[in-house]
């Protein structure tokens, strides 16, 4: 099952990934993630990556495009895939499209997480991660039994330095001008699938799950 995931920021991607990806076995490859671990670890391409995330701003094709390339290739992605945060432009989309080919393998579905603008501010600013496993909680919507400790693995919970008003702001002005016409791009191709994201997680879950089993 190759799968994408799209929608706009505080969406529900990361969210849902983890339950799906744990029922279905397969990778979840979120290019946000990757940009994080390389800006943390303080590689040469988390150093660039870095002026451009703490922004809100989308980083440039060429490096977003490298790391799914080399990511898709491993032998993990041979049972599937879950992309999460790319494409997010039409250039992305086309080298996606490229990169699979030369592997041999195809998109099968994009799932796009509907969800109205007006839900993303309050989800983004409420988000905490653990910073040991990266599971994702919400103060409000979703929170840990114990405030600022993870239920799974007790590692200390962190806010995003991108989820902040002022940030939030910048990053949908990007989703909307250069990721939402992906979504005409993958209608067009007959690879889209809309879900509710405004309902709560748990109702999520059940309708990408049982869309998936659908097409398995
Ligand atoms: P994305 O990966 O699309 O940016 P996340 O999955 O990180 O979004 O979700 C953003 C925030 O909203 C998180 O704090 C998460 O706990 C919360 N959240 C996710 N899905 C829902 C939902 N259906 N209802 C309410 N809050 C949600
Ligand atoms: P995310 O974790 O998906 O919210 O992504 C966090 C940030 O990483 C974004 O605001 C961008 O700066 C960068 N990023 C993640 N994925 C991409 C992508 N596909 N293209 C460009 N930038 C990305």
């Amino acid at each position: 099952m190759n799968v994408i995931f799209m929608g706009p920021p505080g969406a529900g991607k990361g969210t849902q990934a983890e339950k799906i990806v744990s029922e279905f076995q397969i990778p979840h490859i979120s290019t946000g993630d990757a940009f994080r671990a390389a800006m943390s670890q303080g590689t040469p391409m988390g150093i660039e990556a870095k002026g451009y995330v703490d922004k809100g701003l989308l980083v440039p094709d060429e490096i977003t495009n490298g790391i799914v390339r080399e990511r898709l290739a491993q032998p993990d992605c041979d049972k599937g895939f879950l992309l999460d945060g790319f494409p997010r432009t039409v250039a992305q989309a086309d080298a996606l499209s490229e990169i699979v080919d030369s592997l041999g393998k195809k998109i099968e579905v994009v799932i796009n997480l509907a969800v109205d603008r007006s839900y993303l501010l309050a989800r983004l600013t409420g988000r905490r991660i653990c910073k040991s496993c990266g599971s994702t909680y919400h103060v409000i919507f979703n929170p840990p039994q114990q405030e600022g400790v993870c239920d799974k693995c007790s590692g200390e919970l962190y806010q995003r330095s991108d989820d902040t008003e002022e940030k939030v702001g910048t990053r949908l002005d990007e989703y909307i001008n250069k990721t939402a016409p992906l979504l005409d791009y993958y209608q067009k191709r007959e690879l889209l699938r809309e879900v509710n994201g405004e309902q709560d997680i748990h109702a999520v879950t059940e309708q990408i799950s049982s869309l998936l089993r659908g097409l398995a």
